[in-house]
């Protein structure tokens, strides 16, 4: 069970799909041109959507604060 799981900030999120392509685990969906943490318990902390946001909207957080989830 992972310890940390991603959050977004939706103000800085375009949507782009890049943390879903790069998620080796299927953590993100994109849907309404956001990005959504649909399986924050999958996340195995790679940091490879963080690093390769280009808006940098995503850090990784505790578990229960990961979101938003849809
Ligand atoms: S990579 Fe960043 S900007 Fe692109 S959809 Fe994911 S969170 Fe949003
Ligand atoms: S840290 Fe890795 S496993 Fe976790 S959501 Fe980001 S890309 Fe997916």
């Amino acid at each position: 069970m992972a310890k940390r799981a991603p959050k977004v900030d939706h103000e800085l999120c375009t949507g782009c799909g890049l943390c879903q392509s790069v998620c080796p685990t299927g953590v993100f969906e994109i849907k309404d041109g956001k990005a959504w943490v649909v399986k924050p318990e999958e996340c195995i902390e790679c940091e490879s959507c963080v690093t390769n946001c280009p808006m940098q909207a995503i850090k990784l957080v505790s578990l229960e604060e990961a979101g938003p989830k849809p």
